[in-house]
């Protein structure tokens, strides 16, 4: 949790892990002065934009990387040889030509459904199916049996996720049992590095509740993050309330039911000065609310998910309950906004909410069945399927960067995930073919579950290889832990 986790998370010495050659990846690589980064040419491979949500520019360049130790320690140079460097004796070769070679991604809103549903998913598999996705830490949300609202409960979980192909960090919930009606023992949390705090799966309804918890973690430095649903207004709601509800006469959940506690919370960060972080955003409503309060100085973060940016409420036609989520699948308009809202930099995270299900609880009525999809091993084809013009720079920054920071498991926090790919950094490494297309086969997925909504659909960009503090856990798309 906090502190690098490198070397004694795995049980094995950091200078146990072998020496790996990176060959013929592009590195996306920021130039502070504007100039271009340089260093390309001489294998002929033309500079891309790649600017960031911040103007600061990016080129693509062709470089092999070395690792050893868990770290980066050499970056092929330009100096006539186009970026190649040799393979030291004994070392493992990663073939990386035709791909991106991206810091490892960062999902701040996974389920993984350990303790309490071990049929729908583990730790352990959901993990294999993170580091598949090209993640290299997760966060997993305390909606568990029983919950994350315990010392003894999160020290649990972060021991059977010792020795994962990912690094599992936990968020804690705000309130006891997650019902809103008492705060947990978050102080005692922090001191285990729980640095988020949610009651996902339910929003905390009580404006006062919601304003003590923020002054508190306050206090305590850490991040209150908040499911935006507002109980009164979403209740017996099984999609979005819109022309298809009607039309399909399945009852409907309003845009109002997140947009209202959007901008409560949002005037209570204003006022508390507490961090908030504002899970999976699905609306027109709640991305104008969060672009306003940035520039208004709000401590506000947002994610969005996958799905908010692929799907809307038009798929849940066939009454397929793999298409029931909670936000819900909204309209046209919506899905529009949430894509700006990540290119533009309103959305700081794109986050799973990977949220596996048994298919004998998933299989029912539409309107019974729980919500939920799996989203880990598609998350990043998905980005790179709907939003192809989405600069290389960004993609890190909402799949990286930002949910490291939001998590505080970048350098900053004392973490090893979400920094740049240049010598010095820890070898936590996504490698994906971009141009790669692969059909979602649900019989191969590496969860227990197999409720995603992608199944049979042709995506774009595929992840070859993931490192893992200088290990690769994932090679040629297949897992090694
Ligand atoms: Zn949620």
């Amino acid at each position: 949790m906090g502190g690098d986790p490198g070397a004694s998370w795995h049980g094995a010495s950091v200078t146990d892990t072998p020496v790996v050659l990176v060959r013929g990846g592009s590195l996306v690589v920021r130039d502070a002065a504007g100039r271009p980064a340089g260093l390309v040419g001489a294998t002929g491979r033309s500079r891309r934009s790649a600017s960031t949500s911040n103007g600061a520019p990016a080129v693509v360049r062709q470089a092999d990387l070395l690792l050893s130790g868990g770290r980066i320690v050499q970056v092929g140079h330009d100096d006539g040889r186009g970026g190649t460097l040799d393979a030291p004796v004994g070392a493992t070769i990663l073939d990386a030509s035709g791909c991106l070679v991206l810091p490892g991604l960062v999902d701040i809103h996974t389920h993984l459904r350990q303790p309490g549903d071990e049929e729908a998913e583990t730790i352990e598999s959901g993990a294999r199916a993170a580091a598949l996705g090209g993640f290299t830490a997760v966060v997993a949300m305390p909606n568990t049996d029983p919950p994350l609202d315990s010392a003894s409960a999160v020290r649990d979980v972060l021991s059977l996720a010792r020795g994962a192909p990912v690094d599992v960090h936990v968020a804690g919930a705000i309130t006891v049992a997650r019902s809103g009606e008492r705060l947990a023992p978050m102080a005692e949390l922090a001191r285990l590095g729980v640095r988020l705090f949610t009651d996902d799966g339910n929003g905390v309804q009580s404006a006062g509740m919601m304003r003590r918890a923020m002054q508190y973690a306050r206090g305590l430095g850490v991040t209150v993050a908040q499911h935006c649903e507002v109980d009164s207004l979403a209740r017996g709601g099984a999609m979005h309330e819109g022309e298809w509800s009607s039309r399909l006469g399945l009852p409907g959940i309003p845009a109002s039911a997140e947009e209202a506690m959007v901008a409560r919370d949002l005037i209570l960060a204003a006022e508390t000065g507490a961090r908030l972080h504002l899970l999976h955003l699905s609306t027109r409503g709640s991305i104008g609310l969060v672009r306003d309060a940035k520039r208004a100085g709000v401590p506000v973060t947002a994610e969005a998910a996958p799905h908010h940016i692929a799907l809307t409420d038009a798929s849940v036609a066939t009454y397929d309950p793999l298409f029931k989520v909670n936000p819900p699948l909204r309209t046209d308009d919506d899905l529009r906004a949430v894509r700006d809202g990540v290119a533009d930099g309103t959305v700081d995270a794109v986050a799973t909410d990977h949220a596996p299900h048994r298919s004998e609880t998933k299989d029912l009525p539409f309107d019974q069945a729980p919500p939920g999809m799996l989203g880990l091993e598609t998350a990043l084809a998905v980005v790179l399927t709907m939003m192809p013009d989405l600069p290389p720079a960004r993609l890190i920054e909402v799949m990286s960067s930002g949910p490291a920071s939001i998590a505080g498991i970048d350098a900053r926090g004392g973490g090893a995930h979400g920094g740049t790919v240049e010598v010095g950094s820890a070898a936590n490494l996504c490698i994906v073919d971009p141009e790669a297309s692969w059909v979602v086969d649900r019989t191969r997925l590496a969860s227990r579950s197999t409720n995603s909504p992608y199944a049979g659909h042709k995506l774009r960009g595929r992840v070859r290889h993931t490192v893992l503090h200088g290990e690769p856990v994932v090679v040629d798309g297949e897992a090694l832990r």
